[in-house]
């Protein structure tokens, strides 16, 4: 499941598109550090300048950067907790009895994608940026995140 196209812009300048998908299965709740699989699906597509979007196709799950460790995750997930309790009354669990209502707010609120710029030294982040997943239902998923990478 993996593309690469060569386009033309109208005053014949080449770029490409590669599109490569990350798998994995997930608990509710995991803090999950993609940047290396970032970086080496940009290394791998020979594309050497451009843009990279990372998207997550679900509405319980967010694509952030953030300095990836412990202690900060934590703290992340305090701060969640904190503004978007999950013990609330949230008329979509009302609805839908899967009571994850807080997940999907969390996941509006943080969105589904980023976009990185890269070049010949990769992916343009900072020191301590890192790309990470969060698992933001309250039940274990598969997830397919889409990274397309588009540049010359
Ligand atoms: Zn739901």
């Amino acid at each position: 499941m993996q593309g690469l196209a060569i386009n033309n812009f109208s005053d014949g300048v080449d770029f490409m598109i590669a599109t490569r998908y990350l798998e994995f299965e997930t608990c509710s709740g995991d803090t999950r550090n993609i940047t290396e699989d970032v970086q080496g699906a940009v290394a791998g597509s020979g594309i050497t300048a451009g843009l990279a979007t990372i998207f997550v196709p679900g509405a319980t799950a967010a694509i952030i950067t953030i300095e990836y460790e412990d202690g900060l995750a934590k703290d992340l997930w305090n701060a969640l907790e904190r503004l978007i309790p999950q013990e609330m009354e949230y008329l979509h669990n009302l609805r839908w009895q899967d009571g994850n209502g807080h997940s999907h707010i969390r996941a509006s609120i943080l969105g589904p994608s980023l976009t990185v710029p890269f070049d010949t030294h990769g992916l343009m982040l900072g020191t301590w940026q890192q790309i990470v997943f969060l698992e933001l239902d309250n039940r274990s998923r598969k997830r397919k995140v889409i990274v397309q990478i588009i540049g010359e």
